[in-house]
């Protein structure tokens, strides 16, 4: 069973065996550690699905990150208030995709947080509580409906100087989603691919079991919740126990609630199960935001998706789910 807990460490090769069976292997990106543990006839067709996996994650990044001057989003962030930026398919997918989850959240989930983000020193610099002013004046260049997509001719433009896009909270569901197919398309019928703790679960093990991932208790990494049983679907956790900072015993996490322009308050993990990654990692934020109660009201509107949320006062609660 894997621990749905954002991982520490290693860019190691951990098992193969030179016939067919179970293979694993695991990397640094993203900023974190991506594992795949998948099934094939021979360690050949396996090592060709790990190559083509991590390459396709790699690549996402290299789309998407704000930590790489020369990215598809940093160009847009750079000059999209300028002029209308040319984007790849997989960057103008992922911001529909987020623009979408903004709208169904009301814009608890809003990647137009950027200024807020790096305002809280969440994007490298100084961690620390603004002063109510600051706030203010990058609330201003916060809004969803501040990116327009020209999705015929992937042209994406910015409303606004200072307008910036963080894709933090949704990128890594996308790389997954993206990993996925590639294992699909070289023939990898199970698997089981873990970015930062953003999991998807291609089928069922060869047993006709399926995979099986503990939700970690957010205050203490040994006990576990609950176990998800998972085939074809996505799990990610939003938490506020591994970015964060504390002053004067507060805790400060990076996830912001876009409508104060603080850290958001009132959930200390949120985990949601999707049939899809991108699905799962977007939600898992937008609860984390919007709080258990109406995060689960979300979700309830929302088909094949379930959510297990730990309140501040470490209540747990659970939404479609036994
Ligand atoms: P993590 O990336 O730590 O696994 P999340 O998926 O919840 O957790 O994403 C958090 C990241 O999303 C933050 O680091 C930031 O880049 C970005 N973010 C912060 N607040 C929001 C928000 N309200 N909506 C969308 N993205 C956010
Ligand atoms: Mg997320």
């Amino acid at each position: 069973m894997r621990i749905l807990l954002k991982a520490v460490f290693l860019t190691i090769t951990l098992a193969s065996s030179s016939f067919g069976g179970e293979f694993k292997q695991a990397r640094w990106l993203m900023g974190t550690v991506a594992e795949i543990d998948l099934f094939a006839d021979s360690e050949t067709k396996a090592d060709a699905a790990f190559e083509a996996a991590f390459a396709e994650m790699a690549k996402i990044d290299s789309l998407m990150s704000n930590w790489k001057a020369d990215s598809e989003i940093s160009i847009v962030n750079r000059e999209g208030h300028i002029r209308p930026v040319k984007v790849s398919p997989e960057l103008m997918e992922t911001l529909e995709a987020s623009l979408k989850y903004s709208r169904l959240s009301r814009g608890a989930f809003d990647v137009t947080v950027g200024p807020l983000v790096r305002l809280w020193g969440f994007m490298g610099g100084e961690k620390r509580v603004p002063a109510l002013d600051e706030i203010v004046r990058a609330l201003r260049s916060v809004g969803y409906e501040k990116v327009l997509l020209d999705s015929g001719s992937l042209k994406v433009q910015l409303a606004g100087v200072g307008v910036y896009v963080d894709l933090g909270g949704i990128a890594k569901g996308y790389a997954l989603d993206r990993a996925t197919l590639t294992l699909k398309r070289l023939g990898i019928q199970r698997a089981l691919l873990d970015l930062g703790g953003n999991i998807y679960a291609l089928e069922t093990r060869p047993d006709g079991k399926p995979w099986e991932v503990g939700v970690r208790n957010p205050r203490d990494e040994s006990r576990i919740l609950t176990v998800l049983r998972l085939k074809n679907q996505a799990v990610a956790t939003s938490g506020d126990y591994e970015k964060y900072f504390t002053i004067n015993g507060k805790r400060y996490s990076h996830i912001i609630d876009p409508r104060t322009g603080k850290p958001a308050v009132g959930c200390v993990s949120a985990t949601v199960v999707a049939p899809t990654a991108v699905e799962s990692d977007a939600l898992s934020t937008a609860v984390f935001v919007m709080g258990p109660k109406k995060g689960f009201a979300l979700l309830k509107t929302i088909p094949g998706v379930a959510g297990i949320a730990v309140s501040d006062k470490m209540r747990v609660s659970k939404c479609n789910l036994e």
